[in-house]
């Protein structure tokens, strides 16, 4: 008989004569009218299913001690009305198999609450807790609803290429990839010779597909990338991973406003999806995790993005006359408290903020005719602070080689960037969303390192 999963049984919630299941004991107990209730879940939804084991059915007494938390299941039973409460239905088990035991003195999930930070030390086993399931099953439909909300308005997925020889200038320090043996490099004149590595050249773990995006926006019009991006910043907060996900769209014939708006639907769409299609697993982080999360999706979905530019936010944030631990000028950097701030204390909703100055963005984001700022922005999330960043990009040819030059890169370098703009150049505009930063506003996870199945960061990659 095929498997039934938990999920379809509860959402149903009819009888049945006789159907299989299959999953893990989350816990036992025995009654003592010789009975046992299992709490069975397969991870298909948040909510156990009760089986009620007769402690007379078919060699109970032969598996009774391998019915332990943690061990793994498959019961054949009949799937009536539950009289208790919390459940529609349960399965009066007919006959039960143990596939694989988990020893109560060394299983490591025993108690029901663990710390995340011991959860991290056991990434192999903590899927199998309440909160991480969710986690993942909200990730798994916010990663759903990324291809659906491009794809239903013709965007092409793109796969960009995970080595590469761009540095997407400044986007973050990159790891190196070679097959060079470090303890036999090859040095000519005092410099490591890459004419002798495997790609002939200098190669390195892409930062972003911003750059090779570009490329096909300017023959497709409208391509979005979904995949991992990797930065060796030995930045160790709650926010920043080694490797990471990364969703990129990139569009042609967008100005600026364009770009904020679509950043601006895109995030109104995913919230709302995610709050139909994972209610319960939400309500369930509001209570366990964070009281706050679902007001907080209300307030994204209902309110339309605070739009400012950048100077008017450092206006803003002086006349603040706040004690900030990095203090704010015109030409600065915003810093996450900056963000956050504004988010969260002044205009109480996300912002988007824009034009830039100059002198702190990359050389590929277009120049306003002012000369000072560029054509930027960032979505800042309350709590968060910053979530997307974005900018049109420098189409013409002679300002972006101005602006390589200026930056001091290598213009031969980006011969093909050029060429984007030499044959056929198009206004064009793109944004960045970090997967996992959003993963973290919706779940209310405080630490990003547990909204990712195995998370890279400084001095840890082994599971
Ligand atoms: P931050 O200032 O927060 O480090 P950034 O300015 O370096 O971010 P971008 O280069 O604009 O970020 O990257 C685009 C998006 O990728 C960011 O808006 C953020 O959501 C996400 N992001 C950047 N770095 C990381 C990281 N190390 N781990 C997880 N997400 C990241
Ligand atoms: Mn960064």
């Amino acid at each position: 008989m095929k498997r039934r999963k938990i999920k379809d049984i509860l959402g149903q919630g009819k009888e049945q004569a006789e159907i299989v299941i299959m999953g893990w004991v989350r816990t036992r107990r025995d009654s003592k009218g010789g009975f046992s209730f299992l709490e069975i879940s397969d991870g298909s939804c948040l909510k156990n299913l009760q089986v009620v084991a007769d402690h007379n059915i078919d060699s109970f007494d032969s598996i009774s001690e391998k019915l332990q938390t943690g061990s793994c299941v498959g019961i054949t039973g009949k799937l009536v009305q539950s009289p208790g409460k919390g459940q529609s239905v349960e399965l009066q088990a007919k006959s039960i198999e143990v596939y694989g035991e988990a020893d109560p003195n060394q299983y490591p999930l025993q108690k029901k609450h663990h710390s995340f930070e011991f959860l991290r030390e056991i990434s192999h086993l903590r899927p199998r807790t309440n909160t991480f399931g969710a986690v993942m099953r909200v990730r798994n439909r916010l990663s759903y609803s990324i291809h659906k909300f491009f794809q239903d308005q013709g965007f092409v997925y793109l796969h960009t290429p995970i080595i590469t020889t761009n540095d997407c200038e400044g986007a973050g320090e990159m790891f190196q990839v070679t097959t060079l043996k470090p303890d036999s490099i090859p040095v000519v004149d005092g410099k490591v010779d890459y004419t002798q590595d495997f790609f002939g050249e200098k190669t390195c773990l892409t930062v972003s597909g911003q750059l090779e995006g570009e490329v096909y926006a300017l023959a497709l019009s409208e391509i979005y990338t979904f995949g991992p991006t990797f930065r060796a910043e030995n930045s160790n907060t709650s926010r920043h991973l080694s490797e990471f996900w990364m969703v990129e769209p990139e569009m042609a014939f967008y100005d600026l406003e364009d770009d904020m708006n679509l950043a601006e639907d895109f995030l109104h769409y995913l919230f709302k999806d995610v709050l139909e299609h994972c209610s319960e697993d939400l309500e369930f982080l509001n209570k366990q995790i964070d009281k706050t999360i679902l007001e907080r999706h209300r307030n994204i979905t209902e309110n339309e993005f605070e739009r400012i530019t950048y100077t008017d936010a450092i206006n803003i944030l002086e006349k603040l006359n706040k004690n900030f631990t990095y203090s704010v000028e015109w030409g600065c950097n915003l810093q996450s408290e900056h963000e956050r701030y504004l988010s969260e204390e002044v205009f109480k909703k996300a912002v988007i903020i824009y034009d830039y100055p100059e002198e702190i963005k990359p050389f590929y984001m277009k120049v306003n005719g002012n000369g000072k700022t560029v054509r930027a922005m960032d979505v800042l999330l309350p709590k968060l602070g910053e979530i997307i960043g974005g900018s049109q990009r420098e189409d013409d040819y002679g300002s972006l080689l101005k602006r390589m030059q200026s930056k001091k890169l290598n213009s031969e370098d980006y011969d093909w960037y050029l060429d984007l703009r030499r044959f056929g150049s198009a206004p064009h505009s793109g944004f960045g969303l970090g997967f996992e930063r959003l993963v973290q506003f919706v779940t209310g996870m405080e630490n990003i390192r547990d909204v990712i199945p195995f998370p890279r960061t400084p001095k840890h990659a082994r599971f």
